[in-house]
């Protein structure tokens, strides 16, 4: 496989102060060691952005935005557009996330959108898909993932080509913030699953390179049995991203 290291990605929501951001990212660059096997990543919130952005220079860990629209520009009140979000100095951006389909009305077709802008002003997406408890246990996990997947990457569908550097993120949404996990044959069996749906739509090339990230209540205690899983190639963590401490435990996996 040729999907290189693992990117571990802190979603850090609504949460915490521009100076604790600062301090957040100057802890966890100097408990990385020089040679970590893994790529770092935080999403702070829009407003962070620029100082986040400041406070990384020379460091190893990339920034992402948690949201943008799809227009470039125009009257969008209370929207940030992808090149406003790379001006501040993103390189990545979180799409799709349970919390924005959930709560804010997010759709396909709207993940779509925002999936083709990012591209466009050269932002890798992080693309996220995951089934309800509900849905799981009307044993409808797999029709959920594929339906997300065709809507949410429908014009990469409709013009047979995805870019190798695009990422997703399984996030069971009844794992998120309930401190339940899958179990890692759980979470492997649906990461497979999108290998497969990349493989059959896309071919075997980029179906092996785009990286596929867990995320649901990943600590520093279960990082490592859901890592080692073949198609799991990082973690998009939540909750145990707002500390250092907590953060390094899950980028340190492997030191284990
Ligand atoms: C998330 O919000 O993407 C997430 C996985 O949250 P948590 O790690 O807190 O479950």
């Amino acid at each position: 496989m040729t999907h290189g290291k693992p990117l571990i990605a802190g979603n850090w929501k609504m949460n915490l102060t521009i100076g604790e951001s600062v301090q957040l990212v100057h802890t966890i660059a100097e408990g990385m060691s020089r040679n970590v096997g893994v790529e770092a990543l935080v999403a702070p919130p829009f407003t962070h952005l620029s100082e986040v952005n400041q406070a990384l220079k020379g460091k190893p860990i990339l920034l992402g935005a948690q949201d943008i629209y799809w227009e470039p520009s125009g009257a969008y009140t209370g929207e940030v557009s992808a090149s406003m979000v790379k001006e501040v100095g993103c390189t990545h951006v979180i799409l799709g996330h349970s919390e924005r389909r959930c709560d804010f009305g997010e759709t396909d077709d709207t993940v779509n959108l925002k999936v083709q802008a990012a591209m466009t002003e050269g932002l890798i997406p992080i693309v996220c898909i995951g089934e309800t408890l509900d849905e799981r246990e009307q044993d409808r996990a797999f029709e959920v993932i594929r339906s997300q997947l065709d809507g949410s990457l429908k014009k990469f569908r409709e013009e047979n080509e995805i870019p190798s550097n695009l990422i997703l993120a399984y996030e069971p949404v009844w794992a998120i913030g309930t401190g339940k996990t899958a179990s890692p044959e759980q979470a492997q069996e649906i990461h497979r699953y999108i290998r497969q749906w990349l493989q059959e739509n896309f071919g075997d090339a980029p179906g092996l390179a785009i990286r596929i990230l867990y995320g649901g209540s990943v600590k520093g205690d279960n990082a490592k049995e859901l890592l080692s899983q073949p198609d799991i190639n990082g973690a998009l963590v939540g909750g145990a991203s707002l500390e250092a401490e907590s953060f390094l435990s899950i980028i340190r996996y492997d030191e284990k």
